[in-house]
């Protein structure tokens, strides 16, 4: 027979058994576009070989293999098959976008984005960043999937790799992925991941547990027949119908019991699990209280993930019985739905399906779930919503590399100034331009996620300039930035933060003379604690100290000491009085309402109400029959007129004005003006304005188009009453402000 016939042409059979898969859930597939997909991959990757000598399109085949066993849609699975196309070969991503739309292309550029992060050994603060760093990058969640996949099928080929990037990749693998498929709910994956990079990271721990494992094969194996066949009696004995699965632990989550918990291989008991899968929630409760009925449940070990579930969408119940031979194990008990969940996680609802959108309520809930674990925005509809999810979970942070490859996890919106100080702070203060990517950036471009930015210093760079303030977005750059300006420039903070307060007083209207010294001053600064003025100008120079503030500060004081200087003004004042007349300076104390009358203590005093005198106006007194003494202005009308009438020029008495207090007298105006709207409005609101109290306030139109308002107020003094005589009379269309009686 000719040689050539039987030579089977294995990459395609590989690739023929995936198109079977794949039509398998998704029998509308597009056969051909998929094929074509696959024949460019093949033709692009030519003769590239793999380490163990396959063609290296075998590995893109196997990754989609993987991601078609989590049933994701056509474009992801084409999508695989191009993953390595534009890393390894000299296609582009436009010419894939032509070649099968834009969709693929995004996921091809994004797998290859993610592929090109470099990593170094990390410290665990790193590595989260990482995590998070990539899981950013995606942008679309399937990016991570399909990358995760790339990971799981190198892993699985890494035997012929050199130890040193097996180690290396292990590492990566147990510290990167294997906990974004943890977030991811892609439970299956994990375990493979794990006790894949297990290993190579831990060759010995990992070959002790597998031959102890199979030392105890055949008793384990028998352990779990038994059992499995147990249940299923039972469940069908009562009707619920179910499938058991039995399984050995997988090694990594033995080997990290017997290192966490420190103990022996023979001292990890539970080394089988089971898993009960029903049809229904309340299959689920009604088989847990069979296995409850059959086996001892050990205490505490019962968790209900189905009323709670976990964050990454996992549902199930857990609880751990013992068996006859005491040996305990795990039962988990959960639907079909939650079970495909468990295993595919976050991947698990990109299958491909018709009625992925049956848009029913528990639909609702299940994407709403799947919201909440990526914090991501609502969208019109299920299937929609599934298609653009985003991988926006860390929107307010930007991840970006050092040129060593150290990720450096800063603000969103942040610049190379503030990576430059959260390197450094000299790096910061002697920058003296940036590349981002290799290329000449500006101190105010906008860091995206995966950029490489390199900063470039000179020990002779002027530092920070202040407006750099404005551009950094960390707290941290910007803290550095003052500190530096606080430091070092201090002459010339002190000549700006000096023009500053300055300024700021002006505006203010204050100034420092009417402090009573230098001892208020210095107490002033010691308030904003400074013990000069050259440290506080120094402050509002460098940003410590805002200028407002510092002259609220000031004004506070200000103003305690011009109230202050008035009241021993007064006292001065009085002192004098009292000094020019000694002798009835004690009488003149006893004052009543303000009012002094004559030699007469305590006598009754009633203002009148034809003059409406207030203090500061000259007045007199009127001795009354039975009423005590009325008290006039001296230029009332009424008294000027009582002159002639008999009798009476003997009652009219001196009187004066003593200690006024704060008491407020009663007081009358008559204003006219044109007849207009608003007029009293008008009134009220400068009277109001003057915080003078009106008391009642009536206008009548008269004569001649003109009105006439009549206002009584309480003021405190004849000079009070003249400002609001002033501010009256400069009301539009008033034609006089007058008090009456005169
Ligand atoms: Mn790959």
């Amino acid at each position: 027979m000719d040689n050539s016939n039987i030579i089977r042409d294995e990459v395609l059979e590989q690739y023929l058994a995936l198109e079977e898969k794949i039509k398998k859930y998704n029998p509308s597939v597009n056969v051909e576009r998929l094929r074509y997909a696959y024949e460019f991959a093949r033709e692009s990757h030519g003769d590239q070989k793999r380490k163990d000598g396959s063609l290296f399109v075998t590995h893109p085949i196997a990754t989609a293999d993987i991601v078609a066993d989590m049933e994701l849609d056509e474009d992801s699975v084409i999508a695989c098959l191009l993953h390595d196309v534009v890393e390894d070969t000299p296609v582009t991503a436009e010419e894939i976008a032509k070649r099968f739309g834009k969709d693929v292309a995004l996921l091809v550029e994004g797998v290859t984005k993610l592929t090109r992060v470099v990593y170094t050994s990390k410290e665990e603060e790193q590595v989260e960043n990482l995590r998070k760093m990539l899981m950013a990058m995606a942008k679309d969640i399937r990016v991570i999937i399909i990358k995760v996949s790339d990971r799981l099928h190198n892993m699985r080929t890494m035997n012929y790799q050199s130890a040193e990037k097996q180690r290396k990749k292990a590492l990566e693998t147990m510290e990167i992925y294997a906990p974004i498929a943890h977030r991811l709910g892609m439970q299956r994956v994990k375990w493979e991941l794990e006790d894949l990079s297990l290993i190579y990271l831990d060759p010995i721990g990992y070959q002790e547990i597998t031959c102890q494992l199979d030392n105890r094969r055949k008793t384990l194996e028998t352990f779990m027949n038994d059992i499995s066949n147990t249940i299923t009696e039972r469940m069908s004995s009562v009707g619920v119908e179910c499938k058991v699965f039995s399984r050995l632990k997988h090694i990594y989550s033995i080997y990290r019991k017997m290192y966490s918990q420190n103990k022996e291989f023979n001292e990890v008991l539970d080394l089988c699990a089971f898993r009960i899968i029903v049809g229904n929630v309340s299959d689920c409760y009604n088989a847990l209280g069979q296995i409850h009925d059959l086996y001892n449940p050990m205490p505490g070990r019962f968790k209900d993930y189905i009323s709670t579930p976990k964050p990454n969408m996992y549902q199930s119940l857990h609880t751990t019985v013992i068996g006859d031979e005491g040996m305990p194990f795990e039962v988990q008990i959960r639907t079909w739905e939650m079970h495909r969940t468990a295993e595919y996680g976050v991947a698990a609802h990109w299958k491909y399906k018709q009625g992925i959108g049956s848009k029913t309520g528990n639909d609702e809930e299940k994407f709403a779930w799947i919201r909440s674990l990526l914090e991501t925005q609502q969208a019109s509809d299920a299937a929609d919503f599934v298609h653009g999810l985003k991988t926006d979970m860390f929107a307010d942070e930007v991840f970006v590399f050092t040129p060593q490859g150290e990720v450096i996890n800063l603000p969103a919106g942040a610049t190379p100034i503030d990576f430059a100080y959260s390197i450094h702070t000299a790096v910061g203060n002697l920058m003296t331009g940036a590349r981002v990517n290799g290329r000449i950036a500006t101190f105010d471009h906008i860091l995206e996620n995966g950029d490489i930015v390199e900063i470039m210093t000179s020990p002779s760079a002027n530092g920070p300039s202040r407006d750099w303030m404005q551009i950094a977005k960390s707290s941290q750059a910007k803290g550095k930035i003052k500190q530096w300006f606080k430091k070092e420039k201090r002459e010339e903070n002190i000549v700006h933060g000096k023009a500053a307060f300055e300024a700021e007083m002006k505006r203010n209207n204050l100034s420092l003379n009417d402090l009573s010294g230098p001892d208020a001053i210095l107490a002033c600064l010691k308030k904003l604690s400074f013990s000069n003025f050259d440290d506080m100008y120094a402050a509002i120079g460098y940003g410590g100290l805002t200028s407002v503030r510092a002259v609220n500060r000031f004004r506070e004081d200000i103003v305690v000491a011009k109230r202050q200087k008035r009241l021993e003004e007064k006292a001065a004042e009085a002192t004098k009085e009292s000094q020019q007349q000694p002798v009835r300076a004690e009488k003149r104390q006893h004052s009543v309402r303000g009012v002094v009358v004559g030699d007469l203590d305590n006598c009754l005093i009633k203002f009148a109400r034809c003059c409406t005198p207030v203090p500061g106006d000259k007045i007199v007194g009127f001795i009354t029959k039975g009423y005590g003494v009325s008290v006039h202005r001296a230029e009332c009308q009424n008294r000027l007129n009582s002159g002639s009438r008999d009798n009476e020029d003997e009652r009219w008495i001196d009187v004066s004005w003593g200690d006024i207090g704060s008491e407020t007298y009663n007081t009358a105006l008559t204003i006219s003006a044109r007849d207009r709207r608003n007029f009293v409005l008008d009134i009220a609101t400068v009277l109001a304005t003057a915080k003078v109290k009106i008391t009642s306030l009536s206008a009548r139109e008269v004569e001649g188009g003109q009105a006439v308002a009549f206002v009584s107020m309480d003021v405190h003094t004849r000079a009070e009453l003249q400002a609001a005589i002033h501010r009256l009379s400069v009301i539009k269309g008033v034609t006089e402000v007058k008090r009456p009686g005169v």
